[in-house]
């Protein structure tokens, strides 16, 4: 198992040093929109899925060898949502020991309503939810959330994290064609939004292939909309740059594989022996080919 999965240019973040503790697809939200396919694997449990020594073990190595020059944050962000990781405080914590870069968290937002959680956030410098929908039936549609999570609870939870939490809130909301990017859906999650006061938000579409075909990036006007009356960043686009991985090999790729699609010509770009990795790709079981917007892209594939 691989923790860290090397350094991925991001486009809200600069150069994001990614750690995962969660095993894949592993999400209390099944969001149409996910770059990782549908959650077969629901739970709102939370759990130690693994040792936080040993995601700390591998950071410091990595780090050992590439240093901190190489990144601007380390990014807790999962192949599944990171607040169903009981020891999140730990890692953390021990993330700071390590490195004096900037502490990111990448979550869906949903378990804020509970204290312990909110606590075991506090130390991060900068927490990253999402908030796509404005009412239970919005939430349910494009979220899809496990069991009893409600949008009051996810909601209240995010302005209790608000009142509570001292680092930054940088919300992030999915505009999905048909969905959510009529101008009465925006005006309602902005009523949402400023009650929050995130320092920034960001307006993101569905730019790699989502769980459901019928996901449609929204039409300009609209995302152009969206920006100007959340008074927020679009980033619509894909980020530029290069990754850096340990190995460089196989292996790697397909641990970045496992947290977001990738395509092929940042495969060509990124990898020694690009063409070999390609061929392997296509041949894989566990990887799935899809054509999204006229692009090819792998993408880990989602058991059932
Ligand atoms: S987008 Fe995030 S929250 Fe939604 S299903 Fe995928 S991993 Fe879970």
């Amino acid at each position: 198992m691989s923790f860290v999965y090397g350094i991925v240019p991001s486009r809200r973040l600069g150069r994001s040093l990614g750690v995962s503790p969660i095993p894949f697809k592993l999400c209390n939200y099944s969001c149409i929109y996910c770059q990782l396919g549908r959650t077969y694997n629901m739970t709102n449990e939370r759990k130690t899925f693994f040792p936080p020594e040993d995601i700390l073990e591998e950071l410091k190595n990595f780090i050992r060898i590439y240093d901190n020059r190489n990144f601007d944050v380390v990014t807790i962000v999962s192949e599944g949502e990171p607040l169903l990781y009981t020891p999140l405080a730990v890692l953390i914590e021990g993330i700071k020991k390590i490195t004096s870069k900037n502490v990111v968290l990448i979550t869906n937002g949903s378990l804020f309503y509970e204290k312990g959680v909110r606590k075991a956030v506090e130390k991060c410098d900068i927490i990253m939810p999402t908030l796509d929908a404005w009412n239970e039936k919005s939430f349910k549609i494009i979220n899809r959330p496990y069991g009893k999570i409600s949008y009051e609870m996810m909601y209240n939870g995010l302005l209790k994290l608000r009142e509570e939490f001292r680092g930054q809130i940088w919300l992030e909301v999915m505009l999905i064609k048909g969905v959510n990017d009529s101008v009465e859906s925006i005006k309602k999650l902005k009523e949402k939004i400023e009650k929050i006061q995130p320092e920034k938000v960001y307006v993101n579409v569905p730019i790699r292939p989502p769980a459901e075909d019928w996901v449609k990036i929204p039409d300009k006007e609209n995302i152009e909309y969206a920006k100007k009356e959340l008074n927020a960043y679009t980033i619509e686009k894909q980020a530029v740059g290069s990754f850096l991985t340990i190995n460089n090999d196989y292996n790697s790729v397909v641990d970045i594989l496992k947290r977001h699609p990738l395509r092929i010509n940042e495969i060509k770009n990124n990898f020694k022996k690009s063409n070999e990795i390609i061929a392997k790709l296509f041949k894989d079981p566990k990887i799935e080919k899809y054509v999204y917007n006229e692009t090819v892209y792998f993408r880990y594939k989602n058991w059932r």
